[in-house]
């Protein structure tokens, strides 16, 4: 089938690094890349790059299980998470480049009168800041997903908090169109280039040393999720941040069968199916840290007992692959977006485990706040001062589920 699919040219141009820069963004994941996109094409800043250890699309970006939504509840969130989903609503078009953006609906279960009452909340609260949210009776999620086990009378399925909008994005070529767009404005992208250290001179940053030698800055960005705690400590901070490994699991390719999304709530499980029909799901992080790209079995036995709780059929197909990512756990469960105590140094992190959705949000705000070093307005509240002050925003996500 790929006969005379020759003479391709490569869809970003592999330069040598420049001996300095205006701006530097540490990091060629998700955050990075969509940062250098709106940095070039909304604020109109130049000598931009990116350097990326490794290569682009290698990172959390391309490990992530694809799930994008708008559904939190504390104000300091929601708008921000709505920001990003009308950005990837418009993604394609901006970048492109098709991304398989698919809003097939997130339907997060609850099985007690206590977590009907807690989804209400949260979906009146969506609705209040421009999301959409729909509350299902056990009927309602039967008719959408009949083969859930409804009979199991531990956990019965009283019914879902149901979001048409949120979906899935095809997680790799979000990196591979946010770096073809970054490039075409004239981005430096710069791959194999590993941050060493950071030149540091009267409290003001001047550039970064690298695995391809000195690098100079205006102004750096890091954006490296996992690796934040490490990279940070280059500039002697050390950060609220703990760093464990996420799995995700690919059952065989199966013929369509799953609605949408679907989130456990009486366990951590998680799962959507994939447009080549593999069941992509996923679970709790390991509970050590580790910045290590590969987790344990425990964790697998309990994925695979939440998938056989909520959907026995699930018992049936075969895993086909599986693997890990670092995620970088704050305190609070939700993100810094900040300036640093060092000039000219920034940093953007804390994702957790639901950084992906935030992609599109997190560079336009990123690229924001490097290019006006004010923050951008859905992302007042994502401090670093705020864990001094207890001005925390707990919220791990909708429910207990990663995604
Ligand atoms: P990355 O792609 O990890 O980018 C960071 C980059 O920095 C890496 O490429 C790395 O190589 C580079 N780097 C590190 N150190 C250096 C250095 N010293 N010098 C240069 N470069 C460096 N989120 C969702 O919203 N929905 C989901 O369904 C979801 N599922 C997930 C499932 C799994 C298994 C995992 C692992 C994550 C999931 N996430 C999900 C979280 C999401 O993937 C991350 O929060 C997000 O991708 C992090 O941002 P990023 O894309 O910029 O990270």
């Amino acid at each position: 089938a790929l006969r005379g699919h020759s003479g391709w040219k490569p869809a970003w141009r592999n330069p040598e690094p420049q001996p300095g820069y205006d701006f530097v963004i540490v990091g060629g994941g998700g955050h990075g890349l969509a940062t250098a996109h709106y940095l070039a094409k909304v604020y109109r800043k130049s000598r931009i790059a990116v350097l990326e250890k490794g290569w682009i699309g290698g990172g959390n970006v391309g490990r992530n299980t694809t799930i994008i939504r708008s559904n939190y509840l504390l104000p300091g969130n929601e708008p921000f998470y709505e920001l990003s989903l009308q950005l990837w609503e418009g993604l394609e078009q901006d970048l492109n480049y098709n991304a398989m953006v698919s809003q097939r609906g997130v339907m997060n279960l609850f099985h007690s009168d206590a977590q009907r009452d807690a989804a209400r909340r949260r979906g009146n609260g969506m609705i209040l800041h421009g999301s959409d949210a729909e509350l299902l009776d056990t009927d309602g999620v039967r008719s959408e997903a009949p083969f859930l086990n409804f009979n199991n009378a531990r956990f019965p399925i009283k019914g879902a908090l149901m979001h048409r909008r949120g979906g899935t994005v095809r997680h790799d070529a979000v990196a591979w169109g946010y770096a073809r767009s970054a490039d075409r404005h004239g981005v430096d992208i710069i791959q194999n280039c590993e941050v060493t250290g950071f030149r540091i001179e009267n409290n003001r940053v001047l550039g970064v040393e690298t695995s391809r030698g000195y690098i100079g800055a205006g102004k750096i960005g890091v954006a490296v999720a996992g690796s934040s705690g490490r990279v940070m400590s280059q500039a002697g901070m050390r950060l609220p941040i703990e760093s464990h490994v996420l799995q995700a699991f690919v059952s065989e390719g199966l013929k369509p069968v799953l609605p949408g999304v679907i989130t456990f709530g009486a366990g951590h499980f998680y799962v959507s199916q994939s447009d080549k029909g593999g069941l992509v799901f996923g679970g709790d992080i390991d509970g050590y840290n580790t910045y290590a790209q590969r987790g344990n079995l425990p964790v697998v036995e309990d994925v695979c007992e939440g998938g056989m709780a909520l959907m026995p059929m699930i018992g049936r197909t075969r895993l086909l692959r599986m693997w890990g990512g670092v995620m970088d756990m704050s305190m609070d469960g939700s993100p810094i977006i900040d300036r640093t105590q060092i000039d000219g140094l920034y940093f953007n992190g804390g994702w957790c485990y639901g950084g992906f959705k935030a992609t599109p949000a997190s560079g336009r705000v990123f690229a924001h706040l490097l290019a006006t070093d004010t923050p951008h307005e859905t992302a007042t509240a994502y401090r670093f001062d705020r864990f001094e002050k207890g001005l925390m925003i707990d919220e791990k996500g909708a429910g207990a589920q990663p995604n």
